[in-house]
């Protein structure tokens, strides 16, 4: 299977369906198919042979799944680009990726165009407009996708935290089946839903949790080029919304805005949930659900596990806090364990290839067929995974272990909070200090002191924060998860 026979399956089943939407316009399965299969004879014409690197740099628009499937069909592979990279980033991309063509969204031209100088990449800008003209001289669309399996599909490039961003290559057979687990088993999605697409595609949470679970069986995808708690909740009631797929502070972020004014917007169409990233605070999870009566799922993925990892599962116990159990097919178990807690690694058919042209990232994180996550987690006597923290954000001082996300969890619990971010900085004698960074919500009034106090009511004295910094909001990445990087102390 090719990941795009997710669409001609769909197109053949149901065809003047909508399968996306963005404002006043939308794209039905056959038009949606149509247009990928004129995708691909176009990249056919221009010589783009299967296993080719094509790179995609294009917001949450509609001509994004055209692009991606149409690449796909072709047999070439997709290397998504978030669209807001400045140059020096983008050269980084196309000639890490070797990719032969970049389809880029007309708003980033002329970034595109000094990034792709001096790599073999030949830069097409694409819009709406331009996306017909370029098509007009193919109007026959290549029905039958060329690859499958195990060919790779997409190099989806990690964030970089840990040095230059790498490309984990994910094939066919693992986005496809990632794709049909989640919809099927977690999400229980047919062709009635209609899905949220707020996260970026251009991301694996994005890609295989609302695109392509959604194509997959019919369902309507509904885009948001960028996500505000406002316009989400706008979106969910007119387009009536059943299924919310984001990260932690997207919920937050809602569950904020429902809270400052509580039944504005009618969600009563939303069945469920779904969370991953991130450590969904427990609190929020709880207001969540409350506030708009409906179960929220919280799983566990990585761009290098396609990304759907483990979950907890509808028809079964649901523990807040936890990340589930894994998927089918999936096993996870843990490494170098002390007092219960060990390095979480992944075995299965979701595991990228390897990093791309990176033979010893590879051997370094792929062990007899095991992932490491580089998380740290602890499972409990039900084989329900927890996450204590990742490695890296582990805080200790004077040689004690402070997991952040435990005191997060605390500060969440304060009535003011919508934000919070617990980090170490550096101490003269402990080594680390602990320190918070926490956004409130708007109109609260709680200080620095009052909320240091709260959590040093509840913890080990270790552990809480001896300053708590009160910040607008907390810096982001292109997901909308919390970059801990960025957080420094204010400078007053
Ligand atoms: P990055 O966050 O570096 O851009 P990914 O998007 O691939 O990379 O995210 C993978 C990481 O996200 C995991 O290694 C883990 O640290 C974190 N993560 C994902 N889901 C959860 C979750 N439910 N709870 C806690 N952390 C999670």
């Amino acid at each position: 299977m090719n990941v795009a026979d997710l669409l001609s399956r769909s197109a053949a089943a149901h065809g003047p369906r909508t399968a996306v939407e963005l404002g006043d316009r939308s794209l039905t399965y056959t038009e949606l198919d149509t247009l990928a299969g004129r995708v691909a004879a176009l990249l056919t014409v221009r010589g783009v042979a299967p296993g080719d690197r094509v790179a995609l740099m294009m917001p949450n628009l509609l001509e994004f799944p055209a692009l991606y499937y149409g690449i796909l069909r072709a047999g070439a592979v997709v290397v998504p680009m978030n669209p807001l990279l400045k140059a020096r980033e983008i050269v980084h991309y196309l000639s890490d990726s070797g990719a032969v063509l970049l389809f880029a969204h007309e708003s980033s031209t002329a970034e595109v165009t000094t990034g792709a100088k001096g790599t073999a990449a030949e830069v097409i800008p694409v819009g709406p407009g331009s996306l017909a003209d370029l098509l007009a001289a193919h109007p026959e669309p290549v029905t039958e996708a060329l690859g499958g399996g195990h060919d790779t599909a997409v190099i989806l490039y990690t964030s970089g935290t840990t040095g230059v961003p790498k490309g984990a290559e994910l094939t066919h057979a693992g986005l496809t089946r990632n794709a049909d687990i989640t919809a099927r088993s977690l999400i229980r999605l047919g062709p009635d839903d209609t899905v949220l697409g707020c996260l970026p595609l251009f991301h694996a949470f994005g890609q295989t949790c609302s695109m392509n679970t959604a194509v997959g069986v019919g369902a309507r995808l509904t885009l948001l080029p960028r996500f505000d708690p406002v316009l989400a909740l706008q979106t969910v009631q007119q387009r009536q919304v059943t299924v919310f797929v984001g990260v932690p502070t997207m919920y937050a972020a809602m569950l904020a805005v429902h809270t400052q004014r509580p039944g504005t917007y009618g969600c009563s169409t939303l069945r469920v949930g779904v969370s991953g990233g991130a450590a969904l605070p427990v609190e929020v999870l709880h207001g969540f659900e409350s506030a708009f009566t409906c179960p929220v799922l919280e799983g566990f993925g990585m761009s290098e596990t396609s990304p759907v990892a483990s979950f907890n599962h509808p028809d079964r116990t649901r523990k807040p806090g936890s990340v589930g159990t894994p998927i089918e097919g999936v096993e996870m178990r843990l490494l170098d364990e002390h007092d219960g807690v060990g390095e979480l690694c992944v075995r299965g058919h979701n595991i990228m290839k390897g990093y791309w042209g990176r033979p010893e990232a590879t051997a370094e994180t792929i062990q007899d067929g095991w992932l490491r996550t580089g998380d740290l987690a602890r499972v409990d006597e039900d084989g329900f995974y927890y996450i204590v923290d990742r490695k890296k954000d582990l805080i200790i001082r004077g040689g004690y272990n402070v997991y952040p996300r435990e005191i997060e969890e605390v500060l969440y619990e304060h009535p003011a909070v919508a934000e919070a971010a617990v980090i170490g900085v550096l101490h003269p004698t402990l080594g680390e200090e602990v320190a918070a960074a926490v956004a409130l919500l708007p109109g609260s009034g709680a200080t620095s002191d009052e909320l240091r106090e709260f959590v040093r009511a509840r913890v080990a004295p270790y552990k809480y924060p001896r300053e708590v910094w009160l910040v607008d909001a907390l810096p982001k990445g292109a997901t909308g998860k919390i970059l801990k990087r960025e957080i420094a102390a204010p400078s007053s």
